[in-house]
């Protein structure tokens, strides 16, 4: 096992881990013994979280140095993954075996057990976020012993979503589809008074579709529509659609970043792992220098939070990198963002300037509070414990399931203080 202490952050830079101890244990027993010694621990996944969610008063622990397993049962259309495992080594790993996950995020860098623990998502009405695919995990519990919950046992729908909060994920079970090809086309400029009209349909053009804008003007930027390869769906034509122009070249959704850094656009058709994200794996994600926030409210808002959003854009526009609309289906698990209710996503990747974005964050989350808006777990948001209690009618019961496999809490920290009010 390796020990290391020093100067460590998230993958953007803005959060220093305060935790004093880091341990990166190389086998099953080493952990067990970390974790049943720590009067506190945290894991911590890839870091990519915006905030202090992973940080820890005590021990702060990486699995990535455990076997990176990945055992594929065909029959069963299942696989049992290493929770250090990043989605994309992951990903070409089934496509090798012909299956697939039903859905990626935007990018392939982060691991399993981390992106499960948020609730982290990709886009499509009909898609589910990550955790939802989840049907088994196993977790080192605070005294060290190893704990199953599978798919249909009472606390499995709260275990999902955890937010690090139970214990150490050790091992998921995700379900499987065979391998699919999707393509992938990109349009610009459209008017954002067409979505009055037609937001749904709109997101429903495609297997999964992000609309992106950077709220300066009344307009979209860009339009990724991902669709399934054997549905030939957006039309592989030159036409505008919905009145956006389709781009002529390959682009990047943010803003003076290369389109080289983003997956392969121009209806190409290609392997899911390759067009569901919009980053490639062998580049930085995004910009690098930036912070994020996102909400989820229900779509039937989705219009109403446009306009609402657009009311703020003087004071948005000028720290945004980019903002990315997207859909996501409901879910039963207790702590996901779209908990029983299909869901829009409003996203920002802001400035790296967390002074100036703070306020701005709470000015959206009173714009968008009409609407009941859950805020992305792992990234930037100033919404009270209290309002996230209201939002989540089975945190109650969450946090029973916390002192059950936690009675000491030993995973509690002050995220979880804050947010959660443990
Ligand atoms: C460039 C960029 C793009 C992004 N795009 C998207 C997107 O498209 N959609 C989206 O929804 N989100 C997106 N995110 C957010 C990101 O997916 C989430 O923050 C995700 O949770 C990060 O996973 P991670 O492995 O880095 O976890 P970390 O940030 O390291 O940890 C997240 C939480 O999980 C806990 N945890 C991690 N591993 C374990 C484990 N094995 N056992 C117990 N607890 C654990 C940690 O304690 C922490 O509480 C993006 C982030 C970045 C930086």
């Amino acid at each position: 096992m390796t020990t290391t202490a020093g100067a460590r952050t998230n993958w953007a830079g803005n959060i220093a881990f305060a935790a004093p101890e880091f341990y990166r244990p190389a086998s099953l027993a080493e952990l067990r013994a970390v974790v049943a010694r720590a009067p506190r621990v945290r894991v911590l996944g890839t870091g990519h979280s915006f905030n202090d969610m992973a940080d820890s008063p005590g021990a702060q622990v990486s699995l990535a140095g455990l076997p990176p397993e990945v055992e594929v049962d065909s029959a069963a259309g299942l696989v049992r993954v290493a929770a250090a495992l990043t989605y994309g080594h992951l990903a070409s790993r089934l496509d090798r075996q012909r299956f697939a996950l039903r859905n990626l995020a935007s990018l392939p860098h982060i691991s399993v057990a981390g992106a499960c623990a948020t609730g982290t998502h990709g886009s499509g009405p009909a898609n589910q976020n990550l955790s939802a695919a989840v049907t088994g995990l196993e977790l080192v519990t605070a005294d060290g012993d190893i704990v199953e919950l599978n798919r249909g046992d009472g606390a499995f729908d709260g275990a999902v979503v955890h937010l690090g909060a139970l214990g150490a994920v050790t091992r998921l079970i995700l379900e499987l589809v065979p391998s699919f090809e999707v393509s992938q086309r990109v349009y610009e400029d459209l008017p954002l008074d067409v979505l009055d009209d037609h937001f749904a349909e709109i997101m429903a053009g495609g297997y999964s579709v992000s609309m992106f804008t950077d709220w300066r003007a009344p307009r979209l930027t860009q339009l990724w529509i991902k669709s399934l390869a054997e549905d030939g769906t957006p039309p592989v034509t030159e036409e505008p659609w919905f009145t956006a122009t389709p781009a002529p070249a390959a682009r990047n959704p943010v803003p003076g970043l290369p389109p080289a850094n983003s997956t392969a656009q121009l209806g190409e058709p290609g392997p899911w792992f390759e067009r569901l994200p919009h980053f490639r794996p062998e580049f930085t994600p995004s910009a690098g220098d930036e912070l994020q926030s996102e909400y989820l409210l229900p779509a039937e808002h989705a219009v109403d939070a446009v306009h609402a959003l657009q009311r703020a854009g003087d004071r948005i526009a000028p720290l945004l990198r980019i903002g990315e609309i997207r859909t996501i289906a409901g879910d039963e698990l207790w702590l996901s963002p779209a908990y029983r209710q299909d869901s829009v996503a409003f996203h920002f990747t802001w400035l790296p300037d967390t002074a100036a974005v703070l306020p701005v964050v709470t000015l959206i989350e009173r714009q968008l509070a009409p609407f009941g808006p859950r805020p992305h777990w792992g990234k930037v948001f100033t919404t009270p414990a209290a309002d996230l209690h209201a939002s989540y009618d089975r945190l109650p019961d969450f946090l029973d399931l916390a002192r059950h496999y936690d009675p000491a809490g030993k995973f509690r920290n002050a995220y979880t203080a804050r947010c959660l009010g443990r």
